[in-house]
């Protein structure tokens, strides 16, 4: 538990898995849309934009902790210490700005930022952020290139969908089009651009519009990389009302691979890595660059919906078990026993059609 009086600096509460290693560096606190209907990370946290002056004490704390644990030195046990240490431990050659949607902030205050951040850690070669689309369309490409030059190179926007009517249902506050001008920027200024779809957001109701609309904007965003978050739905969620309505109907596993697979049929993106570097995803191993493995990733998705029902529940149960990431995995005789096991425990207590209500519980302790 952290406890505030005691840490050498401030940090937010979310970086992508992709920055586990990385020092995490606080712009903003929460997020200053925070209506989305199926996130809480920032719920209860008013919006606020840090001073500059902050920002850069917490640095100038950062850097002299990394250059006391080089020295050998032994630290105070806090979670900022812990954080630099690890963020060594990794090689200390990234960071992130947190939190939600960093650059909110001015453009000149991120610039002074960032000149510091560079200043004290020169051997830090990748910045990255997250970032809402509209905030990307409404800076110049000018000011996107100015940060570039002082080293954010990488950008995370929360794209979700490009279909309109589920953007509006999900409350993201943008349009298609809106997704396709912040993205847009953030190539044009020569930054790396990850951007995430959520498969099965719009439930069977709005799949198809989801998956072709998605892959139409991303096809003209033409991203670095595309990240799966397959949809994680709980009782708290805003969104959990539009399923329990009715209004949207929820999707199987199997469904929803079908959609993924119809949306990696539409892309014709170029340069993009796909990666499903997320547990809520059921085909961990669904990663590959396009257009040049598009055929081997529609070959992982067909090998899972080609194979019988009672495997299907095998590998669904083992994946949400967190106990293998791909089909291959089940021929491995303890994974395959430790499966069999939870699935005759799962069919006992649920039911042969109870196996998706039942994965689906599993999911929601991952969040
Ligand atoms: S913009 Fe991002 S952080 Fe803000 S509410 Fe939506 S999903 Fe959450």
């Amino acid at each position: 538990m952290k406890n505030k009086e005691l840490e050498p600096f401030e940090t937010g509460p979310i970086r992508p898995p992709s920055e586990a290693g990385s020092y995490l560096i606080r712009l903003t606190r929460g997020c200053p849309w925070n209506r989305c209907t199926f996130c809480r990370t920032y719920k209860r946290r008013p919006f606020s934009i840090r001073e500059v002056e902050e920002v850069i004490a917490d640095i100038d704390k950062m850097a002299e902790i990394r250059d006391e644990l080089r020295e050998g030195k032994t630290l105070a046990g806090t979670e900022g210490a812990w954080m630099v240490a690890n963020a060594m431990r990794s090689g200390g050659k990234t960071a992130f700005l947190q939190d939600g949607d960093s650059l909110a902030m001015k453009p000149e205050k991120v610039r002074a930022i960032l000149s510091h951040l560079k200043k004290l850690f020169p051997e830090v070669e990748r910045i990255t952020t997250y970032a809402r689309s509209r905030t990307m369309a409404n800076r110049s490409v000018e000011d996107l290139k100015s940060y570039l030059e002082l080293g954010l190179n990488r950008i995370h926007i929360g794209m979700e969908t490009g279909h309109d009517p589920l953007l509006e249902v999900i409350k993201k506050g943008v349009t298609g089009d809106i997704h396709v001008k912040g993205g847009r920027r953030v190539v044009e200024a020569g930054m790396e651009l990850s951007e995430y779809l959520m498969p099965g957001l719009g439930g069977r109701t709005m799949t198809e519009g989801h998956a072709a609309d998605s892959a139409n904007v991303l096809n003209q965003i033409n991203p670095n990389f595309i990240r799966l978050r397959t949809i994680c739905l709980g009782p708290k969620l805003q969104l959990w009302d539009e399923f329990e309505s009715g209004r949207l109907v929820r999707m199987t596993d199997v469904e929803i691979v079908r959609e993924i697979k119809r949306f990696i049929e539409a892309l014709t993106v170029k340069g993009t890595r796909l990666v499903s570097d997320h547990i809520l995803n059921l085909l961990g191993d669904l990663e590959g660059n396009l257009p040049e493995e598009k055929d081997t990733l529609l070959a992982i998705i067909d090998e899972f919906l080609g194979l019988d029902e009672e495997t299907q529940h095998l590998f669904q149960v083992a994946r949400r078990s967190g106990i293998l990431t791909s089909i291959a995995d089940l021929e491995r005789g303890s994974v395959s026993r430790r499966a069999q096991a939870l699935l005759d425990d799962i069919y006992k207590r649920y039911g042969k059609d109870g196996v998706d209500a039942a994965t689906r519980e599993m999911m929601e302790r991952f969040v």
